[in-house]
Formats: structure tokens, C-alpha cells, sequence
């Protein structure tokens, strides 16, 4: 950690509440301060670098595309983007690809596409679209106004109103609640926005049974099914998308943070008539799927592929989780252990902030969401010692901690 820390963010706007440490370089799971302390990483920058730091396919990507052409516009093709649409489609089972920059742009592009898919029906059919889209409580979708406005989390939104109309939100995991809003909306439903495994909102993954239930609620109102996989795609949850474990099949798929393995990039995949709505002149974006930003995510899909990194998330987060339960089996504090491959979530029974700075002199990088509930999201190649670690350090952290704030309070 180093004492000027605060000085150079004076000119930056004041949007986050950053930690006192500036990371000069990284190498696999690990970061190195400007100090030359050592971190082990088990966030990767919120669910990105999945690979770890300065993976060597991926470096290789980069300089190789720098040295030859970074940017030429959409008005022309562009190879690597087009390669990496065919891998990503072929991976995922889908027929086409909208690149953009980041997240909540992938998701802009899912809603968009949901809407103006809804037109073309209307359209067809001689009447006028009154399009919804269907989000969920707790959920996160971005920080725009469109993503945020579908986002069901209230304290994000405060301040920012007018916010566009035509979303509307249900209670996450609950079929007839769902069935109830397309019982009344069903005919302007254009599509809904689900995360399978809700990550800002706490590490809860959806029932397997009721996206399947909602699946086919969308297929009976001609609703477009869409996931949002920015946080749990790539990898990170045991299979390519999280959604082909469970073996669903959704007309539309956002993805962002791991696919660039810390290059911007984000990506809506759409699959059957979907695939063919967004037409030249509905939409676009100057640097989505620019030669540097899809070169270095077409190194971080094969990398992924051919290291058959997927697997090797499911297992591990399997061993670290039950790794996790027998440590904790005596501390009644801990609530819950949840998650999917390496998308960890552990719940106190009480706001436990405070673990990531501790966490942090530790020596490794966590973090904490929804107020209770540490996220882990280590990268993918993580060795099995590094998972002991991780393990280890947060188990301390977390008895001495509950230990501590119960001693506090019965004294
Ligand atoms: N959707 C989900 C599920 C996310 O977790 C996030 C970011 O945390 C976003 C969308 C927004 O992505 P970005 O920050 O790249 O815009």
C-alpha cells in the first residue's frame, strides 16, 4: 500500500470508493503493488480477468494486433471480429453477434433488439407495439439509463429520473409472480432480462426449474428469452455460458468483463429470428468490435476452449465450496454458501464490509456485495495451492471476525 495513494484521484470524479493501493503489474492469480507487496487475486477485477494477469496467449494477441492495425470502423470488415463472431456462435449455439464495449452497452443492444423485434412483429401484424421488458428484483444490468432503469435495484436509480418507460419488474425465483405479469402484459411483453446467477445483487443463483418455467413462458407470448451472462459467461460458472448447464436455450445472450480478460469488449449473441433483427442503421458503435478488442477476446475463447478452463471452474468451485462449508460448520454466523463454479458467494449474518480491507493486509483481493455476502470470483487458472489459500485466509478472516463482533456484543 502506498501513502500518496489519494493523491493522484483529486481530478477524478468521486464515483467509487477505492481501496488505498495502486497495483503496478499482475502475473497469473497474483497482483504486485507499487510497494512490491503481493496480492492474491480472487475477485479478477470483478469477474474479468479470468485468465489471471499477463496471460501469454493473450499478451501475444495484443501486440501482435497493435503492431499491424487497431481500429479501422465498422464500415469495413474486420477479421478478427468476424472470427470471433464464429467462435462465440458456434460455442454458444447462436446465430449472430452485435459487438460493443462494455456491459450495460451489450445490454442497450439486447433491449433495443427486444424492442424493435416487437415492432416488426406489431408491424406485420397491422397494429402498434407497446413493448415491456420483464426484469427482476435484486438484479443488475448496468449503469445507464436503459440498464439501470431495468435493473431492480432502487438505490441505483435515485436522482436520475425522467427514466425511460416499457420495463417492468418481478420478484426473482417466483413463477407466479412472473405468470401473473404475463397473465396482464403478455400480449406487449417483447422480451425479458434475467441474470442465472444474480452478482451484484448478493451471488443467488436462479432455480434451474423456474428459468425453464420462464423459458416457456416466453415461447408461449412470443417474448424473447434473454439472459445476462456479463458476470457469469466466459467460463466462469462451469460451462461456456452459464445457461448450457442448465441446458436452456435463450433467443438471446449479453456477455462483457471475461471476454476481454480486461480488454473492453462486450457482446449480444441472438439466436433464430432474433438473430436478424438489428438490420444496417438501427444500431451501432464506433469501437464495438474494433481489431485490438476482438483480436485479444478471440485469444481469451481459445484459451478458455482449449484449456477446457470451464471444467476446471466447475470442479474447483465444487472443492472450495465444500472446503468453505467444513470450515465453517461450526460458526453459526455464516448463513449460507452459494454459487456456481467459481461465482462464490458466502453470507454472514451481518454486514461484514469491513472484511475487504482486512482482506486486503492479508494479502488478498475480495470482495463484499449486497452489504452480507463476500464474492469470490477467482480466475480460471487458478492452481489448487492458490485455492487453499484463498480459502484459508478467508476462513480467518471471517471466524476472527464473527468471533470478535460476537465477544463485542455480549461484552
Ligand atoms: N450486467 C451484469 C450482470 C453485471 O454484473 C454488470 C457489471 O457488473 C453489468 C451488466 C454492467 O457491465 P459494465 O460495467 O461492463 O457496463
Amino acid at each position: 500500500m502506498n501513502d500518496d495513494d489519494d493523491g493522484p484521484a483529486t481530478a477524478i470524479m468521486n464515483t467509487y470508493q477505492r481501496l488505498p493501493v495502486t497495483f503496478s503489474h499482475g502475473d497469473g492469480a497474483y497482483l504486485f503493488d507499487t510497494q512490491g507487496k503481493r496480492y492474491l487475486d480472487a475477485l479478477c477485477g470483478i469477474s474479468v480477468t479470468n485468465l489471471g494477469h499477463n496471460y501469454p496467449a493473450v499478451t501475444k494477441a495484443i501486440k501482435h494486433q497493435a503492431e499491424s492495425l487497431l481500429h479501422t470502423s465498422n464500415l469495413y470488415h474486420i477479421a478478427p471480429q468476424q472470427m470471433l463472431a464464429q467462435k462465440l456462435c458456434s460455442l454458444a449455439g447462436m446465430d449472430s453477434v452485435f459487438f460493443a464495449n462494455s456491459g450495460a452497452e451489450a445490454n442497450e443492444a439486447a433491449i433495443k433488439l427486444a424492442r424493435l423485434h416487437a415492432f416488426n412483429q406489431a408491424k406485420a401484424a397491422g397494429a402498434e407495439s407497446n413493448p415491456l421488458i420483464l426484469t427482476f428484483s435484486n438484479s443488475f444490468h448496468g449503469r445507464t439509463l436503459a440498464t439501470l432503469t431495468a435493473t431492480g435495484n432502487k438505490k441505483i436509480k435515485t436522482g436520475f429520473g425522467p427514466l425511460p418507460e416499457g420495463f417492468i419488474c418481478t420478484q426473482y425465483n417466483d413463477i407466479q409472480a412472473a405468470e401473473q405479469v404475463f397473465a396482464e402484459h403478455g400480449e406487449n411483453i417483447a422480451g425479458l432480462l434475467i441474470e442465472i446467477v444474480q452478482g451484484e445483487g448478493g451471488i443467488h443463483p436462479a432455480v434451474p426449474e423456474y428459468l425453464h418455467q420462464l423459458q416457456a413462458l416466453c415461447q408461449q407470448h412470443n417474448a424473447l428469452f434473454m439472459v445476462d451472462e456479463i458476470q457469469t459467461g466466459n467460463g466462469r460458472c462451469g460451462s461456456y455460458f452459464a445457461y448450457q448447464a442448465l441446458g436452456l436455450s435463450p433467443d438471446v445472450v449479453t456477455t462483457a468483463k471475461g471476454l476481454g480478460n480486461g480488454v473492453p469488449v462486450g457482446a449480444c449473441l441472438a439466436r433464430g429470428a432474433a438473430a436478424k433483427t438489428l438490420q444496417p442503421g438501427t444500431h451501432g458503435s464506433t469501437f464495438g468490435g474494433n481489431p485490438l478488442a476482438t483480436a485479444a477476446a478471440l485469444a481469451v475463447v481459445n484459451a478458455i476452449e482449449d484449456q477446457q478452463l470451464s471444467a476446471r471452474a466447475a470442479s474447483l468451485g465444487e472443492d472450495m465450496k465444500s472446503a468453505f462449508a467444513t470450515s465453517f460448520a461450526d460458526n453459526a454466523a455464516v448463513i449460507d454458501i452459494r454459487g456456481m463454479g467459481l461465482m462464490m458467494g458466502i453470507e454472514l449474518d451481518r454486514p461484514c464490509g469491513e472484511l475487504v480491507a482486512q482482506a486486503l493486509e492479508a494479502g488478498v483481493l475480495i470482495n463484499v456485495t449486497a452489504d452480507s455476502v463476500i464474492r469470490l470470483l477467482p480466475p480460471l487458472i487458478l492452481s489448487d495451492e492458490e485455492a487453499r489459500q484463498i480459502v484459508v485466509t478467508v476462513c480467518d478472516l471471517v471466524n476472527r471476525f464473527t468471533q470478535e463482533k460476537r465477544t463485542g456484543t455480549d461484552g
